[in-house]
């Protein structure tokens, strides 16, 4: 009966987070309060904006900058979204 708005407990009495952005639900253990997706969304243009800014970054450099994981920063670069630049030194 008492199903109030907020309630992190679902029905079978586990704990449960919902992504502060889209309400989806995210993994317990999550560091985020929002969900992949919306990470994703938010943090995508930084990323693109950091890699354009310096040369020879990679996965790790990404991860450690802006807190994420390095999988997210993984896909976008096997989906073709984000390509490094070499320092033109290197050439
Ligand atoms: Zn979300």
């Amino acid at each position: 009966m008492d199903h109030s708005n907020n309630t992190f407990l679902g029905e079978d009495g586990h704990l449960k987070r919902t992504c502060a952005k889209c309400g989806c639900r995210i993994p317990v253990s999550s560091p985020y309060d929002t969900c992949k997706e919306c990470i994703k969304k938010e943090l995508f243009p930084k990323v693109k904006e950091f890699i354009n800014e310096n040369y020879d970054v990679n996965e790790m450099i990404v991860a450690q900058e802006f807190g994420i994981d390095r999988s997210i920063i993984h896909e976008w670069v096997q989906e073709g979204h984000l390509q490094y630049r070499k320092s033109p030194n290197n050439f």
